[in-house]
């Protein structure tokens, strides 16, 4: 819970309208004689709880019977409760009210932002609708305003991978990636990377959609929704004004992707982020939306990839002996038997989770000119992987080994981020 927000308090008792514990004709009862709150009342309550638990994200699920809610807190989905369906409708009109939406329109995917004031605090909200079949399914994003920007050597790199990333970033010119699958910190990596080598002697631009963090030392593009300003616009113009440094802040189609290819070319270091489940699969992701190898193989200097995992609580950490399957199974691959493994047992400060707060686990890759020779020839991609290895390449395995080994994470989060 954030300590900040721990003393606004509730307005609605949520949990008397939860149809999963309650019986659905008494709460029925309740909305048919109009001893319920508002739909604007308990949507600000849903949002408050949120922003108290510090969520990332909330999602309103309609089924046929009721409608859940969950929270997304440290990449875990909670239930936060179970509404009678009939109210779904009008929680969707509140939230697409707020977010600018059509709010007759039910039938096609729509999506918006708002605002939202919390104590002091000021949040973004993203708003994502989808329709399913007992009506739209709602997801909204959490994201702080003016939160600070994290520093590098907070992001969980062990010390050999950090100096791989900081001997890309200090590069001039050259494209630097940052992969992995969303909702793993891919934008909190790239921001804390710009944050590492900005200087005052620098010109430096982000381009994004909308923009997530302030910095006062850049000048930050918000490019559109509906098109009129493209994130290739928004390039091509910041290439006129002697740029050094630009961040992108994702590259979804090969135009843009050609773009910061050309501004890395012609001096610039540009960071991006792309979707992609490996260092070197986001090599091949780049040319099957439509980078050509060619380009890639004449910029490209680094690749990130990353997950989050998280981590043991300090407050209830322990030692024990491996006993569950998927335990011995991680076990068997370490070799020798020195290995001690930790869990948190659960206490209060972790709300007995066993777990607080996040940290990364990657790989980083840096591209050789052999490993740029290869992406030149269009070669696979074991042959790259094992090129990539021989010059001592980690994959995020043995990344999250040695997390797992150090006792800064558990077994099971190893399994939950990779599989
Ligand atoms: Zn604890």
């Amino acid at each position: 819970m954030n300590e900040e927000f721990k003393n606004i308090p509730s307005k609605v008792n949520l949990e008397q309208f939860d149809v999963s514990s309650f019986a659905k004709d008494k709460i029925r009862d309740l909305f048919r004689t109009g001893k319920v709150p508002t739909a604007e009342v308990m949507v600000d309550e849903i949002l408050l709880r949120a922003v108290k638990s510090e969520a990332t994200d909330i999602h309103f699920e309609p089924t046929e019977n009721e409608l859940r809610i969950r929270y997304g807190s440290e990449g875990v989905l909670k239930k936060l409760v179970s509404l009678p369906r009939e109210i779904s409708e009008n929680l969707a009109n509140v939230l697409k009210t707020k977010g600018a939406l059509n709010a007759f329109e039910k039938k096609k995917p729509q999506d918006g932002r708002f605002s939202l004031n919390v104590g002091l605090h000021q949040f973004d909200i993203r708003i994502s609708t989808i329709p399913v079949m007992a009506g739209e399914r709602i997801a909204l994003r959490i994201l702080e305003k003016n939160a600070r920007v994290t520093s590098i050597e907070e992001l969980g790199f062990t010390p050999e991978n950090l100096d791989k990333v900081r001997n890309v970033l200090h590069r001039p010119n050259g494209l630097f990636i940052v992969t992995g699958p969303s909702g793993s910190g891919k934008s909190t990596t790239i921001y804390a990377a710009v944050n590492d080598i900005q200087s005052v002697e620098k010109n430096i631009f982000t381009v994004e959609n909308p923009v997530e963090y302030k910095l006062d030392f850049a000048s930050q593009v918000s490019t559109s929704t509906d098109k009129t300003f493209t994130y290739v616009e928004a390039l091509r113009a910041i290439l006129r004004q002697n740029s050094n440094i630009i961040m992108v802040g994702e590259i979804r189609e090969a135009e843009t992707g050609i773009v910061a290819a050309e501004a890395a070319l012609t001096g610039n270091l540009v960071l991006s982020t792309i979707l992609s489940d490996s260092a070197i699969g986001a090599i091949f992701r780049l040319i099957s939306i439509g980078v050509p190898p060619y380009w890639l193989a004449s910029t490209l200097i680094g690749v990130v990839y990353q997950q989050l995992v998280r981590k043991i609580c300090p407050s209830c950490k322990e030692e024990y002996i491996p006993v569950t399957d998927e335990e011995k199974r991680f076990a068997s691959m370490l070799s020798g038997n020195d290995a001690k493994f930790f869990k948190g047992k659960g206490c209060d400060k972790c709300e007995n989770t066993g777990y607080a707060g996040r940290t990364g686990i990657q790989e980083v890759l840096v591209l050789t000119d052999q490993m740029r020779d290869l992406i030149y020839q269009h070669a696979s991609i074991m042959k790259i992987k094992e090129n990539a290895r021989s010059g001592g390449f980690e994959s995020i395995f043995q990344d999250g080994i040695k997390k797992v080994k150090s006792g800064l994470t558990t077994i099971s989060e190893f399994y939950r981020a990779l599989g």
